[in-house]
């Protein structure tokens, strides 16, 4: 699954990244609009597009206290995270309910009541301390694992979601890569609390200081649990050692990213067979996984790591680790002290915030995470208007044409590949704002006294929400992003492009703007997710959604040869976040905002041809079109990051920064040059430009 940017889902993210400043819990957020207005002329749109259209806008929104970035994504998610306040408080305080709005109600009243909460202290962990231990042999292992994976956000168990945090390996249900009619259940790498194995293994001043301080928030963490200050320093060492392992075991990231690295299918007996001292049986047999033929097991080598830790560690360093590792994820949800030791170190070491966002934003987002579906039904009722669904498809299909026509265009690929790419296209399904069907959370018990054992509840009805889907066909109308998230994401393997409610939104989606800023803001997006299902990962599936080449030789290796030509582009230094960027990782993000840009861009040509217009017509605000196009582009990535949010990010996940994400595209395109009359030499103007779509 590939994502439109950082996603919001990942647990310590909800601490920090969404932060706000202290406006009234009862006033929303402004919304922004775009306003050409906010260039600074004083600057040259062809030395630094970015600095030209954002520089005003940076210094008009700094970064809060409670925050890691400041940028369009995050305002608007402050004002998704207000307008869903507002729709469980009304949810929590009706009478005569419906059973979706006592789910919701109810569990933002429970979350809502610190004092409650900070009353009940550790005691809603301690039967979870209490069974780690009392564990006596490794061989007790499979079920205190499953006990431990029912209890934490499923989330926390995939790869995709979570990166590396969890509590020893993750367990997720996926589309068999061979044949998605077919869903496996998947076991993959995880565990490590720092975000990516380079934070582990890498060597620099940089990396050990950040260990350091974890070795100290690990110690800090375990003595709240209740552990003495001896106790806990020496935990700690065994908690960062274990983990040391499980990252030198771990698949690189950029190895991973290639989908028949990850396509390991193998019987029970296999997989028992990476790790003999795990009893895989009766572990999945207590997670309630369906007896299948088939297990995807993404890292083997992992696997056989954990093995290796089973014969060296000690018993009582498992203890220390499984303690630990599970408290950090339930740590949320507890009491202040362990709430802020852990936004301590994730929120302010790691990623650069000085202070915790107000508890009602983080009980919204909590709902969000825990009742999606439920939470979301009012807020799409209440903020969503149902006329930009129509507004919003008729722009992905024209987007679709534009690839058609590219696919057409394009003198490096054979007929047979273009007809393969046309089909792949044709079959792509499109969904928009919110799904057709929710989920039901009848069997979820959510009590408004209860915060810990209504997370704890939700994530083991989502867990085992997921293991039932086992051995069915993918369901290609399910959402992976609940409606007021402020992304898209594409999926190769249902071949699906989703756009949740919460992104069409101004500055994104306006319905009161003209095609060329909705081309250029919302466009792009819709264009960047489409280009992933031919990105250089997202191409090796077909239109069923199997990996499945169905690319002549001649025509893959005039693939790669563009695509070499974007890794090296990207492959750059980051002055902002002190590390160099790895284009071989950011390659496919990179290709699919290139890709998207072109595509918005020939849709919006086609849209005004139709009217008697081109991109050099001038529009009501007296630029051209295509200007507005450019200039609404670069306005939805105006924003800055703390450093330390911006190091994390370049080192672990494939999105550029903002900047990259529009001067290196646009850098790329002569019809940029055009409309902003920029001329060879100029840095805004690639010497060797790169195009795959
Ligand atoms: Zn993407």
């Amino acid at each position: 699954m590939r994502l439109l940017t950082v996603t919001t889902a990942v647990l310590c993210a909800l601490l920090f990244v969404q932060a706000g400043r202290a406006e009234s819990p009862d006033a929303m957020p402004s919304i922004e609009h775009f306003n050409p207005e906010q260039v600074d002329k004083s600057l040259d749109p062809c030395t630094d597009f970015f600095q030209y259209t954002c520089a005003k806008w940076v210094k008009a929104n700094p970064i809060p206290a409670d925050q890691t970035t400041s940028d369009t994504f995050t305002k608007l998610v402050i004002w998704n995270v207000a307008a869903l306040r507002n729709t469980l408080e009304d949810a929590s305080k009706a009478t005569n309910r419906t059973p979706v709005q006592q789910k919701a109600g109810d569990y933002y009243a429970s979350c809502i009541d610190e004092a409650a909460v900070n009353k009940a202290g550790i005691a809603p962990f301690q039967p979870t301390i209490d069974r780690i231990a009392k564990m006596e042999s490794k061989s007790e292992l499979p079920e205190i694992l499953a006990s431990i994976h029912q209890m934490i956000r499923p989330a926390n168990l995939n790869f995709i979601d979570a990166q590396y945090q969890g509590v020893l390996f993750g367990l997720y249900s996926s589309p068999d890569f061979d044949n998605a009619q077919v869903t496996l259940a998947t076991i993959d790498q995880s565990g490590m609390g720092l975000p990516g194995r380079e934070f582990y293994l890498n060597d620099d001043d940089k990396s050990k200081g950040i260990r350091d301080q974890y070795l100290k928030h690990i110690a800090r963490m375990l003595e709240l649990s209740g552990e003495t200050p001896a106790q806990s320093a020496a935990d700690a060492q065994s908690v960062l050692g274990l983990e040391t392992v499980l990252a030198k075991a771990a698949m690189d990231i950029v190895v991973r990213r290639d989908p028949k690295n990850l396509n390991n299918k193998m019987s029970l007996e296999q997989v028992q067979a990476l790790t003999p001292s795990f009893n895989w049986n009766r572990y999945f047999t207590a997670m309630q996984v369906p007896a299948a033929p088939h297990y995807l097991v993404t890292s083997p080598d992992f696997f056989r790591g954990i093995e290796k830790l089973l014969s060296s560690e000690p018993i009582d360093h498992w203890r220390a680790y499984l303690r630990y590792s599970t408290m950090t994820l339930m740590a949320p949800f507890l009491s202040q002290s362990i709430v802020e030791e852990n936004f301590d170190f994730y929120g302010r070491q790691l990623n650069g915030a000085r202070q915790l966002q107000p508890r009602w934003r983080r009980c919204s987002l909590n709902a969000d995470a825990d009742l999606g579906e439920a939470v979301g039904q009012a807020y799409v009722a209440k903020y969503f208007p149902p006329e930009n669904k129509e507004r919003m498809l008729e722009m992905v299909k024209a987007i679709e044409t534009a690839l058609h026509q590219d696919i057409d265009a394009a003198a490096w690929m054979s007929p047979g590949t273009k007809q393969f790419a046309h089909a792949k296209l044709a079959a792509q399904v499109d969904k928009i704002a919110y799904p057709d069907h929710w989920q039901d959370y009848s069997a979820v018990v959510i009590k408004r006294d209860d915060f810990f054992g209504n997370v704890a509840r939700s994530a083991h009805f989502e867990i085992d929400r997921r293991m039932a889907k086992v051995g069915k066909p993918a369901d290609r109308q399910e959402w992976a992003m609940t409606p007021p998230t402020v992304n898209a994401y594409e999926d190769a393997q249902t071949n699906t492009i989703n756009f949740p409610a919460g992104i069409l939104q101004p500055p994104f989606f306006d319905a009161k703007e003209i095609d060329a800023v909705n081309y250029g803001a919302i466009g792009m997006v819709i264009g960047h997710e489409i280009t992933h299902g031919f990105d250089d990962q997202g191409r090796k599936f077909d239109a069923e959604g199997n990996l499945k080449d169905w690319w002549t030789a001649t025509d893959a290796a005039n693939y790669d040869e563009r695509d070499q030509c974007i890794q090296e582009e990207y492959t750059q230094e980051v002055p902002e976040a002190g590390v160099k960027q790895n284009g071989k990782l950011s390659a496919g993000e990179d290709t699919a905002d290139n890709g998207g840009t072109h595509l918005a861009l020939a849709a919006l040509q086609n849209t005004l041809k139709a009217q008697g217009k081109d991109l050099d017509t001038a529009a009501p605000d007296g630029l051209t079109e295509s200007q507005n196009f450019f200039l609404a582009l670069a306005n939805v990535w105006c924003g800055a990051n703390r450093p330390e949010a911006a190091r994390t990010a370049v080192m672990t996940q494939g999105h550029s920064l903002n900047r990259y994400r529009v001067n290196n595209v646009l850098a790329n395109m002569p019809e940029f040059a055009h409309a902003f009359g920029c001329h060879a030499g100029q840095p805004m103007v690639h010497a060797n430009s790169c195009r795959v779509w």
